[in-house]
């Protein structure tokens, strides 16, 4: 049966992100030929409406209000379920974000339907598709098939591979909505520091733990990240021991990461880290201990002293 597919746009610091097209490849594939229809919530965000039907969507919704220019819970809830009341959708796909493991419960709750969350793949299509999730900090993967209702999943990023961006032409159109009651406003984002490559969405990660020593440590790592477009991640031994901030930490309490690489220096590999970078497609691992834990994990093994490993890979890269 072919379904109405709703897709959440995300936007961050100016632009769309991935993931928004990496769900609505799924939304495609899930719809069985019927309409996929993207969502943009925010202040000033229909410029973006065209990107997403370049990429697939079939026409865009946008909700815009001054009260929506960042994230709030209430905020983006009210818009998103105005949308809901005026689509009458089968089926939603979010990003498996922060937005959207915020917003994903609340919209189920409110619809009384079930989630399917953290999809990492897809087996089939249309009725027959098949969600596949990991399940255990990714130590086991389960298949989860919606019966009937609503079918509401949110997708890992980095994992579901978008559709190919050509121009292609669509509706945006605008619904408004009267934003009340909130119970929280974001005045201002106050960022710590500049922020570079998105690390949930990075392709490349150079990842530094407990062995790094101290943050002077981890410039290596950013030299080589920043060489090869990549990104700077931790394990939680290296933020508790204040050698970086607490947003670089990668596991089961930290970000969960997929990159196509991933370079884990001075990084025992607990069971807990693992759990946010296990399925990375290709994994190196540096530490001096053969021993290491990481290394049951790895692709490639470095047994070595990081401080001379790194730079000597990213001479290496340079030459490339
Ligand atoms: P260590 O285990 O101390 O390992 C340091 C490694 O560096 C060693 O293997 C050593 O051989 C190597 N090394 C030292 N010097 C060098 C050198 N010069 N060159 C190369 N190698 C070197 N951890 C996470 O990462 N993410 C999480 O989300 C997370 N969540 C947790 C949740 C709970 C509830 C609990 C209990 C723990 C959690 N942890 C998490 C902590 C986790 O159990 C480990 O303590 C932590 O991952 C260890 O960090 P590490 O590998 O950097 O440090």
């Amino acid at each position: 049966m072919s379904k109405k597919v709703l897709v959440l746009g995300e936007t961050r610091e100016g632009a769309l992100r991935n993931v928004s097209f990496e769900a609505i490849a799924a939304a495609k594939k899930v719809s069985d030929g019927g309409e996929v229809v993207g969502v943009l919530i925010g202040d000033s965000v229909t410029d973006f409406g065209a990107e997403l039907i370049n990429n697939g969507a079939d026409r865009v919704v946008v909700v815009e209000h001054p009260h929506l220019k960042s994230y709030t819970s209430d905020g983006y809830g009210q818009a998103f379920m105005a949308v809901v009341e005026e689509e009458n959708p089968d089926g939603i796909v979010f990003g498996h974000t922060a937005v959207g493991k915020d917003l994903s419960p609340k919209i189920a709750s409110k619809l009384k339907s079930g989630l399917i969350s953290d999809v990492t793949d897809i087996d089939g299509e249309g009725d027959d598709a098949v969600f596949i999730r990991p399940i255990y900090s990714g130590k086991a993967f389960e298949k989860v098939k919606m019966k009937d209702g609503l079918l509401f999943f949110t997708i890992r990023p980095n994992n579901i591979t978008p559709l190919e961006r050509e121009e292609r032409s669509g509706d945006v159109s605008s619904l408004s909505v009267d934003i009340t009651n909130l119970r929280t406003i974001v005045q201002n984002v106050v960022r710590k520091s500049a922020e570079g490559v998105d690390l949930s969405e990075a392709k490349v990660i150079v990842a530094g733990g407990r062995g790094v020593k101290s943050s002077e440590g981890f410039e290596p790592l950013q030299q080589l990240a920043d060489l090869l477009g990549g990104a700077v991640g931790a394990s939680r031994g290296a933020c508790d021991a204040d050698y970086c901030d607490y947003s670089l930490q990668i596991g089961q309490t930290g970000k969960v990461v997929t990159p196509d690489l991933y370079i884990a220096a001075g990084i025992s590999g607990a069971i807990q880290h693992l759990a946010g970078m296990s399925n990375s497609k290709v994994i190196v691992a540096i530490n001096k201990d053969p021993e290491a834990n990481i290394f049951k994990v790895a692709d490639y093994g470095i047994v070595g002293d990081l401080f001379e490993v790194i730079p000597l890979l990213t001479e290496e890269f340079k030459k490339v």
